[in-house]
């Protein structure tokens, strides 16, 4: 090797040295439907512990539907779910007669379901190396659209092993180190569904998650990086008491005609034919006592839920607390979950959580609620990538929670 091949290597290692020890870290924790008053709860000293010495907002706004696959990729491509694509966790092209499900693999693997960018391809276009442990859309096939290093879904896979894996990506080699982090957890959502949110068995899991909280950032400090990870702990969504008393079977009224009916709970897309769309809407909205009935094209805009050929002509919003049911569906509704999410974005048992604690936040500082597609510009900002312009996020209803250097 010539004497200019040996410096110009030496320029390119202290470079590449520089660069990853300069480039911000951030960890990405979604607690699955922990609602933001949980942490009031006298029962998560760790998390208030974070809420105290870095940021804590009052609540975070989901997107509708707050359901837990639309919401992650809203957080993490900054979109609402009519442009991101994943409308529901569960739903069929009505153009290719093909499901999405998030139960099954070889959808939620498959790139054409997603139309936004993910958080992790931005930053990977950067340089910046990025991980998952579990996050809806994560496990995409096409290479570009995953993290490096990224985990196929394990409900089951036990809680401080899924932080163990985290500590030790961040214990790799700087050049292949990863900078931006997700790691999942469902316990709350669970709990939350078969018990309730008001439950002893529902408390006990937030208390579960809170511990979880505690073991990541012990290990932080263990690995002496406390202080130079950011920790953003967030929620999908939240959850509300649904008594098996206010169910409705919306399919009795229209039984006569040929509809398909997606879906059920708190918000049910109805799919009639062509020409009896009017006539199936009318019968629907004269019998609209605790929900309400849209034609697509008129949902009121602020649910940002119409520009998408994947969303049914109709559309029925359970009111809070209330499930929408078809024959089959009603029949059951005594077994139904004492808990549920899904309703309207600005219901505040929809909240989720956002405490986030780290050198480019501000400390000791509360604020009012947040909406979850600014996480995304948020992470933009702090990893100084410039914003992708197709979403729908906004740097300025958010940026204020950072520092100021
Ligand atoms: P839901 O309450 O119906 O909106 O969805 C919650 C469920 O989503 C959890 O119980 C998990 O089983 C499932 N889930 C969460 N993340 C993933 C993932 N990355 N892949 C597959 N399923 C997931
Ligand atoms: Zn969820
Ligand atoms: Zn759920």
């Amino acid at each position: 090797m010539n004497k200019f091949c040996k410096i110009l290597l030496s320029v390119i290692f202290v470079a590449t040295i520089n660069f990853a020890q300069s480039t911000p870290y951030v960890i990405l924790v979604s607690f699955d439907a922990f609602r933001w008053d949980y942490v009031n709860r006298e029962i998560t000293p760790s998390l208030r512990e974070v809420m105290t010495k870095g940021v804590h907002a009052l609540s975070l706004r989901p997107v509708f539907p707050s359901k837990t696959f639309p919401n992650h990729y809203s957080i993490i491509t900054g979109m609402y779910s009519e442009n991101h694509g994943i409308i529901a966790n569960g739903f069929l092209d009505t153009l290719t007669n093909v499901w999405y499900s998030m139960s099954d693999t070889v959808t939620t693997r498959e790139s054409k379901w997603y139309t936004g960018e993910p958080f992790w391809t931005a930053a990977e276009k950067h340089g910046i190396k990025t991980a998952s442990y579990f996050w809806p859309g994560s496990e995409q096939t096409d290479s570009l659209r995953h993290p490096t290093y990224f985990k196929k879904y394990e409900h089951n896979k036990p809680y401080f092993e899924r932080v163990d894996s985290v500590i030790s990506w961040l214990q790799l080699p700087q050049n292949v180190r990863p900078h931006f982090i997700t790691i999942y957890f469902h316990d709350t959502d669970s709990f939350g569904h078969e018990f309730g949110p008001d439950s002893d068995e529902l408390n006990r899991s937030v208390m579960r998650l809170d511990s979880v909280a505690q073991y990541l950032l012990t290990c932080l400090k263990k690995i002496n990086m406390i202080d130079s990870v950011n920790v953003i702990f967030t929620s999908d969504h939240g959850m509300t008491p649904t008594p098996n008393d206010q169910v409705i079977n919306i399919e009795k009224y229209i039984e006569n005609y040929n509809c398909k009916i997606y879906d059920n709970g708190p918000v049910v897309r109805v799919e009639p034919e062509a020409n009896e769309i009017d006539t199936v809407f009318q019968i629907l909205k004269r019998n609209a006592n605790n929900f309400r009935v849209y034609k697509k094209e008129n949902l009121p805009s602020y649910y940002h839920y119409s520009n998408n050929t994947l969303i049914s002509s109709i559309i029925l919003i359970a009111d809070l607390g209330w499930s929408l049911e078809d024959n089959e569906g009603f029949k059951r509704s005594g077994y139904l979950s004492k808990g549920n999410h899904g309703y309207e974005k600005d219901h505040t048992d929809m909240h989720g959580i956002f405490i986030a604690q780290g050198p480019a936040f501000k400390e000791h500082y509360k604020t009012g609620t947040l909406w979850n597609v600014d996480i995304y510009p948020l992470l933009s900002k702090i990893f100084g990538i410039k914003q992708n312009s197709l979403i729908d996020g906004k740097l300025e209803r958010i940026e204020f929670i950072l520092r100021e250097n």
